[in-house]
C-alpha cells in the first residue's frame, strides 16, 4: 500500500488538475457567454472614518450569479477573466455602475463620498481605461476628488518605473489611488514613498492577527505611523471585531471597512440602510453636515 502510495497521490493529483482545469474552462466559457446586466451585480460597502464611524465611503465590489454554476467568487473568476483580458469590458462595466451610483447618492442625499473601483493590473494596460473612466466623469458628473482607484500592492513587484506610469496616467484625471490589500505582497515598504497614493488598505489578513498577535500588532503599528509620516491615510480591511477597531482605534488607523459594520450589499439595499428611513440598525444623521454615525450598539 505504502509503495503505491506515490502512484496513487499522482495519480488524485491529476484528478484534481484536471477537474480544475474543466472548471476553469468552464468559467472561462460562461463569462464570454455572460450578459452584464443580467448576470452581474456590483454590490457596495461602507468605509467609515475612526473614531466616529462616519460613513466617508464606498468600496464596489463585483458579483456574479450564474444559472449553471450558481454563485461564483469574484476571487475565483477575476483571476480567470484577467488571463483572457476579459477584464477589460467587465471592469469599464463596474465602473459605469459605480461612477452612476456615486453620481446619484452624492446628489440625492448631498453626500461627499468616494467610491473605490478596483483595478486589475491587465486594465492599466489597456489604453482605453483611462479616457473611458473619463468620459464616464464627464457623463455622470462626478468630481475626481469621489473617485478612488485600489490596486492591488502586488503592481509592485513589477517595480517603480511601472508605478510611476500608473501614477502618470492618473493623475491627468485627478482620481485618488490606494494601495489595495497592502502587507501581504512581498513588495517593499520604499516604493511608497515616490507616489502620492491617498490611502494604504492594510490586508485582512493582517488585520485577523492584530489582536492575538503581537508581531502582527507591530506591523500594523509600522505601516500607520509610516503612512502617517508620509501624509497617506491608511484603512483597515476585514475588520471583523470590536476588538480589531478598538486596537486600530488605538493604532491611530484612520478609517475602516469590514463585516463590523457593514458588509457588501445591493445598492437598493445600501440605500435603505445608510440613507433611508426604514433602516432597522441604530444609526443618527447628522444633518446639518449630512453626515452618518453608526452608532456603537450597531452590532
Ligand atoms: P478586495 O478589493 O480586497 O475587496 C475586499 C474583499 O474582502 C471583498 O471580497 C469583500 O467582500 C471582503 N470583505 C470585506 N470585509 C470583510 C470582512 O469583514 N470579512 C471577510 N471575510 N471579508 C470581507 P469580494 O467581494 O469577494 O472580492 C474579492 C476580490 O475580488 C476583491 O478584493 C478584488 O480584488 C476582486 N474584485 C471584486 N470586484 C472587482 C472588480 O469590479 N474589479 C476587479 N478588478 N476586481 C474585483
Ligand atoms: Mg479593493
Ligand atoms: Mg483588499
Ligand atoms: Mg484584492
Amino acid at each position: 500500500q505504502a509503495k503505491a502510495c506515490g502512484h496513487g497521490n499522482c495519480v488524485s493529483y491529476d484528478i484534481n488538475f484536471t477537474n480544475k482545469l474543466r472548471h476553469k474552462n468552464d468559467i472561462e466559457i460562461l463569462l464570454k457567454q455572460a450578459d452584464f446586466e443580467k448576470d452581474f451585480e456590483v454590490f457596495y460597502q461602507p468605509q467609515f472614518s475612526i473614531p466616529h464611524k462616519k460613513l466617508v465611503g464606498i468600496e464596489a465590489l463585483l458579483r456574479w450569479n450564474n444559472l449553471e454554476m450558481g454563485y461564483i467568487s469574484p476571487a475565483e473568476f477575476i483571476p480567470i477573466a484577467e488571463e483572457i483580458s476579459y477584464i477589460n469590458p467587465i471592469g469599464e462595466w463596474v465602473m459605469g455602475k459605480a461612477i452612476r451610483q456615486i453620481s446619484i447618492w452624492n446628489e440625492m442625499y448631498d453626500f461627499d463620498l468616494k467610491v473605490g473601483i478596483n483595478v486589475s493590473p491587465v486594465q492599466l494596460e489597456n489604453k482605453t481605461m483611462i479616457p473611458a473612466l473619463a468620459d464616464l466623469m464627464r457623463k455622470y458628473a462626478v468630481r475626481p476628488e469621489n473617485i478612488d482607484i485600489e490596486i492591488t500592492e502586488s503592481i509592485a513587484i513589477e517595480g517603480e518605473h511601472k508605478i510611476k506610469q500608473i501614477d502618470t496616467l492618473f493623475e491627468g484625471l485627478g482620481v485618488s489611488i490606494s494601495v489595495d490589500d497592502f502587507g501581504t505582497g512581498y513588495s517593499s515598504l520604499s516604493y511608497l514613498k515616490h507616489f502620492p497614493f491617498e490611502r494604504i488598505k492594510i490586508a485582512k489578513p493582517l488585520v485577523d492577527a492584530i489582536a492575538y498577535a503581537n508581531y502582527d500588532m507591530q506591523i500594523v503599528k509600522s505601516i500607520i505611523q509610516l503612512a502617517k509620516s508620509i501624509g497617506m491615510k491608511t484603512i483597515a480591511e476585514g475588520v471583523e471585531t470590536q476588538e480589531q477597531f478598538d486596537i486600530l482605534a488605538e493604532l491611530g488607523c484612520d478609517e475602516i471597512q469590514g463585516f463590523l459594520l457593514g458588509k457588501p450589499v445591493p445598492a437598493d439595499e445600501f440605500e435603505v440602510c445608510y440613507f433611508g428611513q426604514a433602516c432597522n440598525k441604530e444609526r443618527k444623521k447628522d444633518s446639518k453636515r449630512n453626515v452618518i454615525h453608526i452608532l456603537p450598539a450597531y452590532h
